[in-house]
């Protein structure tokens, strides 16, 4: 061990002798309860134009899919009080059932329930404001029973009103995992803040998961989101980042986000913004003021693996993507906006060989590989992982193809540095539950994840290889995708035997 970190603080020593200029210099422009019988829902045959008198006209932002009527829809409602970590929220969301059974029950995530006192259900009623009793809210789900089942087809309307009080972000030098939802001095961070329904899939039901002790666990159904934050108070030189662009009237903010996993904000006295625009789409850096070089090369490194991943997986369906510093560890990401932990900031040695480059590379890829196909984050994450680890290696290949590290190739540096360092070792198909540890969960599922997909790459060729992302980001786009579909579509592109690749990297 001691003769590996001697090495490649050696080869640090060596690299940074040798580089070009940092990407980050290349100039971004500055700017500145409970029973089986329920109360009967409302049920209306869905889709149709007279479905919601809740949800006011909105422009058409950014491309949309055609079936976004039949996907839930979140109308937010909330009063943030920064100074006090509070929000008083309404949320309504219209709900249809697109499945081809009936659903006896709701079963949504409510993730501020896990923290105590940090959720207060005031008031849960159906669109016609008839109060709904028949529920469980017990840690992060909460299930509501229905007197009669929700028809294949029907669609329905939930209003929630409640208060969330924010925990406190642990210092990052005291935390074991990222925790992004809450507050720091720096920051407050707004995440899977109100309900919302996981898929429903037939014959398996809600996707709902309990958290693990790392990994992530919570499973999206794509839906589009109103979203209005008022502030309770003013607060100077407060700055909001947030999964969509703002529409600002003083103290309110109004968001407009078409299908999407989340939705989710930031809020800070401290952020400096920079922006890079990628075609069509602004790509937007919220950094602290100590960390402006990093901040630089973070929207650098986005833009340019937006600018790839783009034109290899398809096309980005959103009109921003912002890359938040996080006062928490590691990265984290959602819907048009990610976090990259202050840690890689305050690491970034004005090279692309670190975690700053590497892990804005990764949590780039998560908008394709999480938001735009969904997939069972706590019983398949490989499937978003292995993908997001693996175009780290395709985004050095492609942005930094002549780059060497001492006399190393680029992409040698970085397989040692990510991969062999560790030794991974472990089967990558694990839900986030089986592995004993972060560790052997990390080098499982993300970089052997990462070798496998590699390895299928050799075998069937890069024209196979990518045409396949493409074809399985298509047609699994907005929906749940599992590993069955994966290899399904797989299978639409070659005929060849995966049987030894399968056995080196799959449970039997
Ligand atoms: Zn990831």
């Amino acid at each position: 061990m001691k003769r590996r970190i001697a090495l490649i603080a050696m080869l640090f020593i060596l690299a940074s002798c040798s580089l070009p200029q940092p990407p980050g210099a290349a100039a971004p422009t500055s700017q500145p309860t409970t029973t089986p019988e329920g109360p009967a829902p409302t049920l209306f045959a869905s889709p149709s134009p007279t479905f919601s008198p809740l949800l006011t006209p909105t422009p058409e932002p950014t491309p949309q899919p055609a079936e976004q009527a039949s996907h839930p829809s979140y109308n937010l409602e909330a009063v943030f009080n920064y100074y006090a970590h509070t929000l008083a929220v309404t949320e309504t969301v219209t709900y249809t059932n697109t499945s081809s059974e009936p659903i006896p029950s709701l079963v949504l995530f409510v993730e501020p329930n896990r923290y105590a006192g940090g959720f207060t259900l005031r008031s849960l009623a159906l669109s016609d404001a008839q109060p709904i009793e028949e529920y469980t809210l017990s840690g992060n789900r909460l299930e509501i029973f229905l007197s009669l089942p929700l028809m294949p087809g029907q669609g329905m309307a939930l209003t929630l009103g409640f208060d969330l009080f924010l925990p406190a972000i642990p210092d990052p030098s005291d935390a074991t995992r990222p925790m992004p939802y809450g507050h720091t001095d720096r920051q407050t961070n707004l995440v899977d803040w109100y309900a919302f329904f996981p898929p429903y899939i037939p014959g398996q039901g809600w996707l709902w998961r309990q958290p693990g002790y790392f990994g992530e666990h919570q499973v999206y159904e794509a839906a589009s989101y109103q979203v209005t934050i008022t502030l309770d108070l003013a607060v100077p030189d407060l700055v909001l980042a947030a999964s969509a662009p703002a529409a600002q009237d003083g103290k309110t903010y109004r968001y407009e986000m078409p299908l999407a996993r989340n939705f989710v904000f930031s809020a800070s006295q401290q952020y400096l913004v920079l922006s890079q625009q990628v075609g069509e789409v602004t790509v937007y850096s919220y950094h602290f003021p100590y960390n402006i070089t990093a901040g630089q090369a973070a929207l650098w490194h986005t833009a340019q693996a937006l600018e790839l991943y783009t034109r290899l997986y398809g096309p980005y369906p959103y009109s921003t993507l912002t890359v938040v510093e996080a006062d928490f560890l590691d990265g984290m990401e959602y819907s048009g906006l990610y976090f990259l932990s202050r840690g890689f900031y305050d690491l970034y040695d004005n090279t692309p060989f670190g975690y700053l480059t590497i892990i804005a590379a990764h949590e780039t890829a998560h908008q394709w590989w999480y938001g735009m196909v969904g997939n069972d984050q706590a019983n398949e994450p490989w499937l978003d992982e292995s993908l997001c680890t693996f175009s780290e290696r395709v985004f050095y290949e492609n942005v930094y193809p002549d780059l060497e590290f001492g006399a190393q190739p680029v992409l040698d540096w970085w397989h040692y540095f990510r991969i062999d360092y560790y030794e991974p070792g472990g089967l990558i198909d694990g839900s986030i539950y089986d592995y004993n540890g972060f560790l052997p969960y990390r080098n499982a599922v993300y970089l052997r994840g990462a070798d496998f997909l590699q390895a299928l790459r050799q075998q069937v060729g890069d024209e196979v290889f990518f045409a396949f992302l493409q074809d399985y980001a298509a047609q699994k786009a907005y929906q749940t995708a599992f590993a069955v579909d994966f290899f399904a579509i797989l299978e639409e592109h070659t005929d060849q035997d995966f049987s030894t690749l399968l056995a080196e990297y799959f449970q039997p």
